[in-house]
């Protein structure tokens, strides 16, 4: 087995100032956007999964991933010839609030690769040791939050959502002390690390730190190197990499664009981020810091999974698209002394809800099986459903999936092809006989205008099919998962991989996947409840 022969460029660390110091001493950087550190070494790397795709679009081979060097490098015990492990600086506003600097805490990257395809992958590893940006804090992560990232990122993935991604999940054979909950139990668990890839890490809180601290010559330039090396088809003039007001504004515009179809996507699959802060948006519209995230099970707008958000409820399913916006606004504000442009700035901002209300709406017409949106008819239908979602405890996934079952010929009472997506609490038995009239008046409402559109039964079926997933990454599925490998059966992860890898075809040997939340997993901690601890 030879090691890969990839190729690094390492645009961000040799485009931008370092910081001069190496090694993870915590402290403040100025004028610099990275420091140098090298992962701590690791005990017992062991490989438990990985992404075969990734792994062939990062060209490494089948025999290299199965190998003990693959489970030494991604878990940075061992390092790549061209390889310049970095720690890059950012600040953020955490739950509405200017933190100041953050920094990959517990993040190092590794190097950035171009692959054969010509495409720039940043390789970096979740989880190998402190770093000057670690804080009070390990930079080290545990088997149940490295399996969750590990899991969704590829859930995502294949779900058609903008996503980083993960290559690989490994143990470190060391232990990691956590109190999951923040209730003075601490305890040990297993340590893991998770490799993860993307064109580029950079998020808001990059340029708000450097805003923050007034470094607008520094600010420019990382504007400029982001523009340059992750949106190279807004550079107008290729020979001298020249970038004008023009320019700025019009990346500012993409940034908005990619941000409100990544949370359009995730009112589309139920997915809900849990910790929106601005250290945790990627300014190419990535999903990305898999902390805290929940799917929406019974489809409630107000649900957050993140404990740590439960008062205030911030990052609540409903509200994703607004916390965008103000994210983007933090952002309009910090590049805002390098375009000088407030009135350009706000009309991106205002053209986010407007767009971003248009786009939800052609996808919710497409989740409906509807050709086009017709903003006379469907307003009303679309929101009537929303009202008839929450008026008894109905599993969002399983909905969709049974609503493409609905017959446009049939003029029966066609309710009862709903039933496998409700939930069979008393109390929801109770609310159901109170829906049943609303029901039936949204579903003659639907089928007229399906019959109106036109469409024929089985095209409709298999184009909602097509963008209503019938397995995502339950929570409930994913503690599973977590309980047997705590347990020392990994089998739970690589199942679950390949669940999600097809995620809108059924798969008769996964049926026990596409089912409701079992009763018990209703309150329990790691299924409905999560926290920060990591
Ligand atoms: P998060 O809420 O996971 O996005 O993290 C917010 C900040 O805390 C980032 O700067 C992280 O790098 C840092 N952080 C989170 N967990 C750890 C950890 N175990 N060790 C060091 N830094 C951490
Ligand atoms: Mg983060």
């Amino acid at each position: 087995m030879s090691t890969p022969n990839l190729s690094f460029t390492n645009r961000y660390a040799a485009q931008l100032p370092a910081d001069p110091e190496t090694g993870s001493k915590r402290r403040q950087i100025q004028q610099a956007c990275y420091s140098r550190v090298n992962p701590t070494r690791v005990r017992a790397p062991q490989l438990l999964a990985h992404s075969a795709e990734l792994a062939a679009q990062l060209d490494l081979s089948p025999e290299f991933c199965a190998s003990q060097p693959f489970a030494e490098v991604f878990t940075g015990n061992r390092l790549l010839a061209g390889m310049d492990p970095h720690a890059t600086c950012y600040g953020g506003h955490q739950f509405g609030n200017w933190a100041g600097q953050l920094g990959d805490g517990r993040a190092i990257n590794l190097g950035e690769i171009r692959n054969t395809a010509g495409e720039h992958w940043m390789l970096q590893l979740k989880g190998a040791g402190p770093t000057p940006y670690s804080r009070t804090a390990d930079g080290l992560a545990v088997l149940r939050s490295s399996v969750r990232e590990f899991l969704c990122s590829e859930a995502m993935y294949h779900l058609g959502v903008p996503t980083t991604r993960a290559l690989s999940l490994a143990l470190t054979g060391e232990q990691v002390l956590r109190d999951m909950l923040y209730d003075g139990n601490a305890a040990h668990e297993p340590g893991a690390v998770v490799c993860r890839a993307a064109p580029s890490f950079t998020r808001f809180g990059h340029f708000e730190l450097l805003a923050s601290r007034q470094e607008e010559a520094l600010l420019r330039q990382f504007m400029d190197v982001t523009i340059r090396n992750d949106f190279p088809e807004l550079v107008k003039n290729r020979a001298t990499q020249e970038l004008d007001r023009d320019t700025h504004l019009a990346w500012f515009h993409q940034v908005c664009q990619r941000t409100l179809e990544m949370v359009v996507h995730w009112q589309r699959v139920g997915f809900v981020h849990g910790v929106m802060n601005t250290d945790n948006m990627s300014i190419l519209g990535l999903t990305i810091d898999y902390g805290p995230y929940g799917w929406l099970e019974d489809y409630d707008p107000n649900w957050t999974p993140n404990t740590t958000d439960a008062a205030n409820r911030r990052y609540r399913f409903g509200q994703q698209a607004a916390i965008a916006q103000w994210n983007l606004l933090q952002l309009a504000n910090a590049i805002f002394p390098i375009v000088q442009d407030a009135n350009a700035l706000e009309a991106e901002l205002t053209g986010f809800a407007a767009g971003y209300e248009r786009l939800w709406q052609q996808t919710h017409a497409d989740k409906l099986g509807l050709q086009n949106f017709d903003a006379n008819a469907d307003a009303t239908l679309l929101t009537d459903l929303e009202v008839l979602l929450q008026q008894r405890e109905t599993d969002m996934t399983l909905f969709y999936r049974q609503l493409a079952e609905i017959d446009i010929s049939n003029t029966q009472d066609q309710r009862a092809v709903l039933a496998p997506a409700y939930y069979a609490s008393p109390e929801n038995a109770a609310k159901a006989d109170a829906q049943q009239a609303s029901l039936a008046r949204w579903l003659d409402q639907y089928l007229q205008r399906l019959r109106q559109d036109g469409q024929d039964q089985n095209q409709r079926r298999a184009a909602m099919n097509s963008v209503n997933p019938l397995y995502v990454l339950r929570n409930y599925l994913a503690q599973v998962a977590i309980d047997k490998a705590e347990q020392g059966d990994f089998s739970g992860i690589t199942e679950l991989l390949d669940i999600v890898r097809q995620p809108y075809r059924e798969q008769a040997q996964y049926a026990h996947a596409a089912q409701l939340r079992p009763d018990w997993a209703r309150t329990r901690v790691g299924c409905s409840m999560l926290s920060c601890s990591s």
